[in-house]
């Protein structure tokens, strides 16, 4: 057990409706000023063994249960969640370092909608029938069996039950490893779930290190699905272990997301565009962080967005006036760090930042935007996931679509402009799982949301998670 922000939280694994204990446990430290706050139990391939064969147990049952039922125990569990937003958000403020106004206003919240949303969208989902030559075609989402979700740390909850809530409802039986550096808010949501009715061993939550607990559930024959979200590099590692057993993956990886800043934009909403960019210290998956400008209005977009950019507050995420928090980790800290060198060493020039906030110490790293980074160098091509943003200049349509595209991500990209016809033009030809125009981070749980090229494989969201988290079935019967 411990006490964080106020809330008691089981550090144990979550096994068969059971708190279950390990021999060998690790300390999570809050990025807020790298203090201890917890002892959690280290899971590995036993844990990782009881947490399958608890699901596998469940899933006869729960499988069963009516889609109704399902309904009303999601339902259930999304009530739990609203109860007690404001203790999911102040302990997952303390894990990861984010602002607690977000996790108030946004996050619990929308955690909550997770739920409700894959059960409402469980009761309309259709039965397709059709005649072959007087035989009728049945189409049936049957559930897959266990799934193994293995999550992240940059928004722990809210990407923990956008998976569990979709394989619940499909009627599976899951096995969550949260991210080993904010593990707290996936044991408070084993209690909800637990209060809410539902069954034990439906939902089970194994912590630990993703080379231990998370390596032995992906490699597990008895794992009838994994959904990742996560690095590029931990993505392969996944793939190659669930090889074997051929078990299907979806996988929500990395991005290089351009923003491009056409000259007839509306120049305020493009510069509130890219400050957005920096929202969770840089910490997203879908961040914009490559800011394309026609150069005819990149000396006014830049003094604007430093403008801007300079009024940001940084400091303790629980404080309601900060904007920007700490970085999640030391080792993630140094890696950012290390990007930032190097992109000076290559020729980059920081117009803003530039380096750890001093002032702060701790995780805290200065927002930064650098300029003149030659073409192909790293800080151009690698995912920074810190508050980096690089800002490049273009003359043509053309050329800004060849430059958004030149990256091996595809997750997102942003376009500002004030012409509808170039917005579809240029939107058509973007490889990008999702495109805004003149917004950014609109997200609906009815539209699929993946990666293109090495952003992800898969699609989730509306029929898209039923898809992957059922086995569907067609059965022909003879008139
Ligand atoms: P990571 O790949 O290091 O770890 C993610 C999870 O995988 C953790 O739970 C970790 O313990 C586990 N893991 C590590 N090695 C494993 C293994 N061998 N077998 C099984 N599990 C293993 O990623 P991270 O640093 O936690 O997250 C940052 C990355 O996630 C960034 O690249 C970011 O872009 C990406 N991300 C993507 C999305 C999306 O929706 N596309 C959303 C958020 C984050």
């Amino acid at each position: 057990m411990a006490e964080v922000a106020g809330v008691t939280v089981d550090t144990a694994h979550w096994i068969g409706g059971e708190r279950v204990g390990s021999a060998a446990a690790f300390t999570d430290v809050s990025p807020i000023d790298e203090q201890p706050i917890a002892e959690i139990a280290r899971g590995g391939a036993a844990e990782a063994e009881a947490a399958v064969t608890a699901a596998t147990r469940a899933f006869p049952a729960w499988a069963r249960t009516s889609r109704e039922e399902r309904a009303r125990l999601l339902h259930a569990i999304a009530d739990g969640v609203d109860k007690r937003v404001e203790e999911l958000a102040q302990v997952e403020t303390a894990d990861n370092g984010a602002l607690i106004r977000s996790h108030r206003r946004g996050v619990m919240p929308r955690v909550a909608h997770n739920f409700r949303f894959f059960a409402d969208w469980l009761l309309q989902l259709g039965h397709d029938d059709f005649e072959t030559r007087g035989h009728r075609n049945h189409v049936s989402w049957d559930p897959a069996g266990v799934c193994a979700l293995i999550t992240p740390w940059n928004a722990p909850l809210m990407l923990a039950t956008w998976k569990v809530a979709p394989a619940l409802a499909a009627g599976n039986t899951v096995v969550l490893k949260p991210a080993e550096w904010s593990p707290l808010t996936a044991s408070l949501l084993a209690d909800i779930a637990a209060e809410a009715g539902l069954p034990d061993g439906a939902l089970n939550v194994v912590q630990g290190f993703g080379a231990e607990a998370g390596a032995a559930l992906v490699a597990h024959p008895g794992v009838r699905r994994i959904s990742f979200t996560g690095s590029v590099p931990t993505a392969r590692t996944i793939a190659a272990a669930a090889a074997p057993n051929l078990t299907p993956l979806s996988l929500e990886l990395g991005g290089k997301s351009p923003l491009l800043v056409f000259a007839d934009a509306d120049l305020d909403l493009a510069v509130d565009l890219a400050v957005e960019q920096y929202d969770n210290a840089g910490q997203v998956c879908l961040a914009a962080t490559r800011l394309l400008v026609e150069a005819s209005v990149a000396g006014e977009f830049t003094e604007r967005f430093l403008a801007r950019a300079e009024r940001l507050v940084q400091g303790d995420p629980r404080d309601l006036s900060t904007d920007i928090g700490p970085q999640i980790h030391r080792r993630h800290f140094e890696r950012v760090d290390g990007l930032v060198r190097r992109a000076t060493k290559d020729g980059a020039r920081a117009l803003l930042g530039g380096g750890p906030n001093t002032d702060l110490g701790g995780l805290y790293y200065r927002p930064t935007l650098f300029t003149g980074a030659p073409a192909g160098s790293e800080i151009l091509s690698e995912e920074v996931f810190g508050p980096v943003l690089t800002l490049q200049t273009f003359d043509t349509e053309e050329q800004a679509v060849a430059m958004a595209n030149d990256t091996r991500f595809g997750l997102a990209a942003t376009l500002a402009t004030g012409d509808p016809e170039r917005a579809a033009r240029v939107t058509e030809r973007l490889v990008a799982g999702t495109v805004w125009v003149n917004c950014f981070f609109v997200r609906d749980l009815r539209a699929p949301f993946g990666g293109s090229r090495q952003s992800g494989v898969g699609r989730e969201g509306g029929d898209w998670s039923f898809d992957f988290y059922c086995d569907v079935k067609n059965t022909v019967m003879a008139p």
